[in-house]
This record gives C-alpha cells, structure tokens and sequence, in this order.
C-alpha cells in the first residue's frame, strides 16, 4: 500500500503527474454512459490497441461493458513502482479491470510496445486463450516505432510543401500567438507515415489472420481525423494528414483481405476532435476545440469519446449494424464538428481570436477543465486534500 497525495503538475501539454481515484472516478462516468446507452447485442472477443486513454479507452469500455465482449487491451504506460506513482492510462485501466471483475466480465490488458514482436505474441498467446477476435480496434497515438529490424521511426507535426505561419496556442502561457513551422522534408514524411499510417494495423490483422485468431465475419476499426480548413496546412494536408491517407487506403486493401479470409470487414471511422493527450500536441488544435466546444454546446451537440463509439457501435461497426460511408469510403463520426454553419461560424471567430478575448470566444474553460480530468484532476467528488492509494494494480 502506499497513500500519497497528488498534486497536479501540469507543463503545457503534458501533465507529469495523474490522479489515481480521480481516473477511477472518469472511468465509472463513461461505464454509466454506456450502461445508459441501452445496448443490445454481443460482441464474443475484442481486442484493442491503445485502450488506455481517449478513444481506445472508449472503445474497450464500449466492448467490455456494453456488448459483454472479453476485451483484451494493449496499451504503453508506466506501472506505479513503491511509491512513484504511474501514468493516468494505468489507472484508468486499473480501474476497468476493477469493475469488470466485479460485474463477472473479463478485461485483461497487455502493457508494452505495440509495435514490437513480443507485444504482439503476447496477444497471440493471449487470444489463444481468450478465442478468436470478433472484434479489432487500432487506436494507436504514438511519437514513434521501432519497426521488427530495429529501425526507429519517428513521427512529426509538418506541414509538406511550404512553411505554415498560422494561428496557434501557447497553453503554458495561455496566450495566442502565431506559430511558423517549417515544411517537412521527404525522410520526415515517410517516417510519420511508418508511425501513423496503416502498415501497423496492416501486420496485426495479417498476424490474427495467420494464426488463425480471426473469427468469422470479424470486423475491425482504425481511427482518423481530417478536421477543418483552419488546422489543414498542419494537419489533414501535413504529414500527419499524409499518414492518414495511408491509413485510410490501407483500410480498403484490409477490408477486401478481411472480407475473402473471413467474410470480415475493415473500416476507418473519421472521429471528431476531442480533448486527449495526443490532440493538445498539435499546434492550435487546442484553441479550435475550445472554441468547437463552445458551438456545440451551445447547439447541445457535444460529445466526447465515450459518446462518439457508442455512436459508432450503435449506427455503424456494433452487431447487425452496417456502416454508412462517404464518397471515400470512411465512416464520418465527425459529422456534427464538419457541419457547415458550425465551420462557418468558427472560422469568423477564429479571424479576431485575441490573448485578451480568447476566453470569452471559446469554451477554454471547459477545454482547460477536460484536459486536466484526462489525468484525474478537476474531477467533481474526489477529495485532492486526501492521500490516495498509488499502487492499483490491474488485476
Ligand atoms: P491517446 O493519446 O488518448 O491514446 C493513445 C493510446 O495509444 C494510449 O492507449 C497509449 O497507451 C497507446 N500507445 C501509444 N504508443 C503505444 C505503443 N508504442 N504501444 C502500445 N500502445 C501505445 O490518443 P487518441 O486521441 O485517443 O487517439 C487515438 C486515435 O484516434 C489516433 O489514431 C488518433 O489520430 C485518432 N483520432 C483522435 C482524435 C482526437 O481529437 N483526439 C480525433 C479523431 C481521431
């Protein structure tokens, strides 16, 4: 046992500390969204693949407590050790693991490099165990990959083609500011490509599919993002954007794959921006969702994760459903955030964003409030004053 107190320690966007009860308490709030969300039907086996944080997360909450799946996660954390505390993915898990067992369900988690060959005979041994996957969701937000000859791969945030100079956000100085970014050269593409385009999801199905730990008719999801002409030159059209599109092609050649192997089906499911550790990475995101944040609000269209994949289970991906897809073939969870008035609206504000009236113009205060809930803090109910037991282990 070991009771500490924890204090938030947040450095722009990163916190280096996380709340364990406060986790606790965010986890069991996107159970009863789920136990509200009044699902039928059952998924047999899922696995998912970056399940300790933001739509990962959701998604094995999903899986586990809504369709009564046995889920089994991946995920890269920091178990705490003696008295150092670990990361806010461990607890959250820590905590699903928790509930699972009392409700009689099964949710198991493997901790490691998703992109190694151990990792995945881990979850080879594990299937074998478990059963054949009806269910594969890759949700990986990853700086970078060691690939199986050693090589490491690592992603960056450019533009390609020319320098971005644009509107962006100083979140340790809360101030607005203009950020300039230089083009991407043609190694840096290639290697954000190996980071966070398809080939990745690619080796996982190949190996479920050579091992036989492919159920029939499994499905499998990968998630992306475009986002809005505002955030394009750094995003959709940089080099994150480029291995987007990878992953959205490669979906076409794992669905065609997955339907002859095992009358399968592979889709990308374009997501909405919310507020996780990996969005608030990127330049001026943070203030384009505060300021979305606002608008849907108003409009009481918002969501965050959890709502989103009870959406995409429920309309598209979940048993007896069938996707309803774009001219490109992808599912468009993102259809509230891209609706035009929405876009039009945001980008007049956008133009007269100010450090002096950036609060006003937005919701940062809501941004700001669910930024630090993703590591427990700002959490209602939880008691920062009292120590809390850092060592939770995922049983
Ligand atoms: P996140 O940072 O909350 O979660 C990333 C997950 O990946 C965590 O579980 C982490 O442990 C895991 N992970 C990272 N590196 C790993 C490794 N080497 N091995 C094992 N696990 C590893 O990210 P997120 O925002 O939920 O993003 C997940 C996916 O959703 C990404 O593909 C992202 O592009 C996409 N998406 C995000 C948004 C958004 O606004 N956040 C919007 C649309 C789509």
């Amino acid at each position: 046992m070991s009771l500490q107190v924890i204090e938030p320690r947040i450095r722009g966007f990163i916190s280096l500390t996380a709340h364990p009860e406060g986790c606790a308490v965010n986890v069991r709030e996107q159970r009863e969204v789920v136990r509200q969300a009044g699902i039928t039907g059952h998924i047999g086996t899922a696995l998912v693949i970056g399940s300790s944080t933001g739509y990962g997360l959701a998604s094995a909450l999903v899986s586990c407590f809504g369709y009564g799946a046995e889920t089994l996660g991946v995920c890269f954390e920091k178990e705490p050790e003696e008295s150092k505390p670990g990361t806010a993915g461990w607890y959250n898990l820590a905590e699903a693991h928790r509930l699972a067992r009392e409700e009689g369900r099964v949710f198991e988690t493997i901790n490691g490099d998703a992109f190694s060959t151990e990792v995945k005979q881990q979850v080879v041994d594990a299937l074998r165990r478990l059963g054949p996957v009806d269910l594969v969701i890759y949700s990986l937000a990853a700086p970078r990959r060691r690939d199986a000859t050693g090589t490491i791969w690592n992603s960056t945030l450019k533009p390609i083609g020319r320098p971005y100079t644009g509107k962006a956000f100083d979140l340790r100085g809360e101030a607005v500011t203009e950020a300039s970014i230089e083009a991407a050269n043609d190694e840096e593409i290639a290697s954000t490509v190996k980071v966070m385009g398809g080939e990745d999801w690619s080796d996982w199905l190949e190996l479920l599919l050579a091992e036989g730990l492919l159920a029939p008719g499994a499905r499998s999801v990968a998630y992306s993002y475009i986002g809005p002409e505002l955030t394009a030159a750094i995003y959709r059209d940089g080099t994150i954007g480029h291995a987007k599109e990878h992953l959205e092609e490669t979906g076409h050649t794992l669905d065609a794959r997955l339907k002859a192997a095992v009358g399968g089906d592979a889709w990308v499911s374009v997501n909405k921006a919310v507020v996780t550790q990996a969005s608030a990475a990127i330049p001026a995101v943070p203030l384009y969702l505060s300021v979305l944040m606002k608008l849907m609000k108003e409009r009481g269209t918002h969501e965050g994760p959890i709502e989103q994949i009870v959406r995409m289970f429920r309309d598209h991906t979940g048993p007896g459903a069938m996707p309803t897809l774009d001219a490109k073939g992808r599912i468009r969870l993102d259809d509230l955030e891209m609706q035009p008035d929405i876009q039009a609206e945001i980008a007049g504000i956008w133009e007269d964003l100010t450090t002096e009236n950036f609060r006003a113009q937005s919701d940062y205060a809501g941004y700001q409030s669910d930024f630090h809930r993703l590591f427990g803090f700002d959490v209602p109910g939880v008691d920062y004053t009292a120590a809390t037991e850092v060592n939770r282990p995922l049983v």
